[in-house]
């Protein structure tokens, strides 16, 4: 691995570019297992300071206070650097960043780890008339423009999980407001037959109607197009479909998949560049089962697993391959009720499942953790590095 020699003394240069549930996992990681080190300068670069708790942007969205959360207080005692920044660029070759303020960043290992956002450019429209759940910022827009309203239809474009949540939480808000979840598949469709059911009845309940099997064609500023011809009247429209990561890895020469993320290998280093490692949604990670989906469940074991991979390659040693199984689905219906699918590794559903006031509790708890694991990480890091590896599921994965 290479270094930077500086008077006599060399230091390893780590930059970790993404506070999301995967980059803050790496960070906190690496600075416990090497706080003692002079030789490793471990440095994360977000675009805010406040660590935005993705899980729940449907909250934020509908007006509900959530914590604020500190990224350079929970780094603090770390060792670890933040540098607060929006990254324009990552020259792979040359190994450094460029941050908007012109600052240059320099490193000897990346981890990347930059997540997604929902897709506006799939669908004519979106980018100039739809609300999206991206950032606090947006739901934020989106909470100030529902609290002014008073009466008229939201429209939610894709049924998928983001969608549900959405969809339940505002009509539980605003019981004032239609609000319509539009997607080409059923709500929940990925679930087993009684947690699906559970979760449409509950859809029912709090008055959302659920239209699948169809195609949102374009966004107007007062209506959505279907590919059916019909139009259906909206004050808002709120777009959860489909998933985009950031130009930059594809624009570094790394190699990427067809939607963009990097693609790794089995110990999370990109294939073309090994001394990027990728974490969390921006990255493509072959499992036996296939390429993981992005999710917090698996995002921050990646951040974690890089940052063992690292201490381990600092050491002379071999990276280990990264083995992960799924294990649940918590949605939240409202904040009253939710459903949890229980999955095999593959995320493909088991019969049990839980409903109700008891999974709404469930719900919360896994929302509520990652802040807390990560405080328990600076002390004791192995306290973050349990994960269920997927058994069969994911041996021999390549
Ligand atoms: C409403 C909602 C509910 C969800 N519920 C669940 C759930 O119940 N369970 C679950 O497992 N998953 C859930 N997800 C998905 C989950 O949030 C993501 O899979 C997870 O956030 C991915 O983590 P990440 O670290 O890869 O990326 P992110 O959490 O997206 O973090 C990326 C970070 O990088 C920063 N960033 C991006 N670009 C730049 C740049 N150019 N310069 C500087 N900083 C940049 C962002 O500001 C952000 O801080 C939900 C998502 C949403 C939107």
């Amino acid at each position: 691995m290479s270094t930077q020699r500086e008077a006599g003394r060399t230091t390893h240069r780590v930059l970790i570019l993404g506070a999301g549930y995967a980059g803050m996992a790496a960070a906190v990681q690496l600075a416990a297992r090497v706080r003692r080190r002079e030789d490793v300068q471990v440095t994360l670069v977000n675009a805010q300071e406040r660590f935005t708790e993705r899980l729940r942007l449907h909250m934020t969205a509908t007006g509900q206070r959530v914590a604020e959360l500190s990224i350079p207080e929970l780094l603090d005692g770390t060792g670890a650097q933040f540098v607060r920044g929006w990254v324009t660029a990552v020259d792979a070759d040359a190994k450094i960043v460029r941050i908007d303020d012109d600052r240059v960043l320099p490193y000897d290992t990346l981890v990347y780890g930059l997540g997604s956002a929902a897709d506006m450019a799939a669908v004519p429209g979106v980018e100039d008339h739809a609300y999206t759940l991206n950032s606090a910022q947006d739901a934020e827009l989106l909470a100030a423009r529902l609290a002014q309203l008073g009466s008229g239809t939201v429209v939610v474009g894709g049924s998928g999980l983001t969608g549900v949540e959405s969809a339940a939480e505002i009509a539980e808000r605003h019981p004032e407001l239609n609000v319509v979840l539009l997607g080409r598949g059923e709500p929940g469709a990925a679930m087993n037959p009684k947690a699906k059911a559970y979760l449409q009845a509950a859809l029912r309940r709090l008055g959302v109607q659920a239209r699948s099997g169809v195609e949102v064609v374009k966004v107007l500023p007062d209506s959505v197009e279907l590919a059916s011809g019909e139009s259906i009247a909206a004050e808002v429209v709120l777009w959860t479909s489909g998933t985009r990561v950031s130009p930059l890895a594809a624009a570094a020469g790394l190699t990427v998949d067809e939607r963009g993320r990097v693609v790794t290998d089995a110990a999370l280093r990109s294939v073309s560049h090994p001394d990027v490692y990728a974490v969390g949604d921006a990255a493509a990670i072959r499992q036996g089962y296939g390429v993981m989906h992005g999710t917090c469940q698996g995002g921050m074991p990646t951040g974690v697993h890089a940052a063992v991979s690292i201490v381990r390659t600092l050491a002379g040693k071999q990276p280990k391959p990264f083995r992960f199984g799924f294990y649940h689905t918590p949605v939240s219906l409202g904040r009253h009720d939710a459903v949890v699918q229980f999955t095999r590794p593959d995320d493909s559903p088991r019969r049990v499942c839980l409903t109700g006031r008891l999974a709404a509790r469930y719900k919360e708890t896994v929302t509520a953790s990652p802040w807390p694991t990560y405080g328990r990480m600076k002390k004791m890091p192995a306290s973050g590095a349990f994960w269920p590896h997927g058994g069969r599921f994911t041996r021999e994965a390549r």
